[in-house]
C-alpha cells in the first residue's frame, strides 16, 4: 500500500477531542514552491505547525513554503512591553508621583544631565 505519510497533517481522532461547536477541525492550504518552479498546496489541520519546507511531489526537492511563515499569530500572546512590565510592578498612580518627584528633583537640579546640575551630589539612578 503506498499510503503518504501526511507529516503535518493530523488526522485521526485527535482533532476532534476539542469540539466546542466547530464542525471538523479547521483546515488550512499550505502553499510550497520548489526551486524547478513546481507549485503545490498541502491541506493541513490548522493545529498543525506548518513546517518550512516540503518534499515536491513531482521532483522530490525541497519545496519552500511560499507564505514564508504561516500566519501563528493567533495562538500567541500578544508581546509584553515595557510598559506592561512595568504596570505589574507599579499601578499609574504611583508612577504618577514618581514622575512628579523626579520631575521636582530633575527641576531643582537634583538629576538630570550633568550639565545642568546645580548641586555637587550626585544621586544613584532609581
Ligand atoms: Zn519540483
Amino acid at each position: 500500500m503506498a499510503e503518504r505519510t501526511l507529516r503535518g497533517a493530523r488526522l485521526g481522532g485527535q482533532s476532534f477531542e476539542d469540539e466546542r461547536g466547530i464542525e471538523f477541525a479547521a483546515r488550512q492550504q499550505v502553499g510550497y514552491k520548489c526551486s524547478n518552479g513546481h507549485t503545490f498546496e498541502i491541506t493541513m489541520s490548522d493545529e498543525a505547525e506548518v513546517p518550512a519546507t516540503w518534499e515536491c511531489p513531482r521532483c522530490g526537492l525541497e519545496a519552500l513554503n511560499v507564505a514564508g511563515t504561516a500566519p501563528e499569530a493567533k495562538s500567541e500572546k500578544p508581546a509584553r512591553t515595557h510598559w506592561d512590565m512595568l504596570l505589574e510592578r507599579r499601578s499609574e498612580k504611583e508612577l504618577e508621583e514618581i514622575l512628579k518627584e523626579r520631575l521636582e528633583l530633575l527641576r531643582g537640579g537634583e538629576i538630570g544631565p550633568a550639565h545642568l546640575h546645580r548641586s555637587t551630589k550626585r544621586r544613584a539612578s532609581v
